[in-house]
Formats: C-alpha cells, sequence, structure tokens
C-alpha cells in the first residue's frame, strides 16, 4: 500500500514540470492528439506522474479516437476516485488519483465492453512503468 501523499501546491511545483503541474494540480486538459501515450502501445502499467500510484493496465487502453489515452478499466480499487464536475456547463465525472488527488481526467459512460466505461486521461498526469521480461 502506498502511503497517501500530501504536498503543498509550492512543493507540487517543484516536482511537476509546468505542464503537470497544471494538469494534474489546476484541474488542466491537455490539447487532443497533443500527449505522449495517445498512441503509445507498450505492455506494463501507467502510474499517476505525481505519486507513482498504479492507475490503468495497458491491456486496457484502447484506440478512442478522442486524441487522449483512453482506458476502460481503472487497475485497482487504489487506483482513482470520482468527483461530480460540473464545470464548464457540463455535467461531466472528474477522475482523480486515490493517492494523491491529482487531477487525471474524466470518465464516461461511452467506453467499450465488458466495462462500457472510458477513462478519458491526460498523458501529463501520467508515467509508465515497461513490463518487465521474465527471463
Ligand atoms: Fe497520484
Amino acid at each position: 500500500m502506498v502511503e497517501m501523499v500530501e504536498k503543498s501546491e509550492e512543493e507540487w511545483k517543484l516536482t511537476l514540470s509546468p505542464e503537470q503541474f497544471k494538469v494534474l494540480r489546476q484541474c488542466g486538459t491537455e490539447p487532443p492528439f497533443s500527449g505522449k501515450f495517445v498512441y503509445h502501445k507498450e505492455d506494463g502499467v501507467y502510474v499517476c506522474a505525481g505519486c507513482g500510484n498504479e492507475l490503468f493496465s495497458s491491456d486496457t487502453k484502447f484506440e478512442s479516437g478522442s486524441g487522449w489515452p483512453s482506458f476502460w478499466e481503472k487497475l485497482s480499487e487504489e487506483s482513482v476516485d470520482l468527483k461530480p464536475d460540473n464545470s464548464h456547463g457540463m455535467r461531466r465525472t472528474e477522475v482523480v488519483c486515490k493517492n494523491c488527488g491529482g487531477h487525471l481526467g474524466h470518465v464516461f459512460d461511452d467506453g467499450p465492453n465488458p466495462t462500457g466505461l472510458r477513462y478519458c486521461i491526460n498523458s501529463l498526469s501520467l508515467d509508465f512503468k515497461k513490463e518487465e521480461s521474465e527471463d
């Protein structure tokens, strides 16, 4: 179990890039098709760029055409929290890292089977851990 991360916004500023800070700590959104993980296809685990919490498996990544990395399921119960977000005149559900509270993106109910969910996540909120080959 990862320990809950609580940092001041000043501390976050020191550890994140300005672009990551804007998305993770200020609920920003990267421009579509701009992120490094949109077409990323390696096997492994996507983790929070803020705290390293394991968020999504490459096994549940799919091509949504939205321009953001998309997943149909979270990795575990420890991965994310969901919050209602009624900003910008829309009713959406915000996805945040359960460990550090960092903004990741939103989840929609127009995803593929078996969940019907589409976690629409900013590349800037993610890092990637490649699956270790067993040899
Ligand atoms: Fe986090």
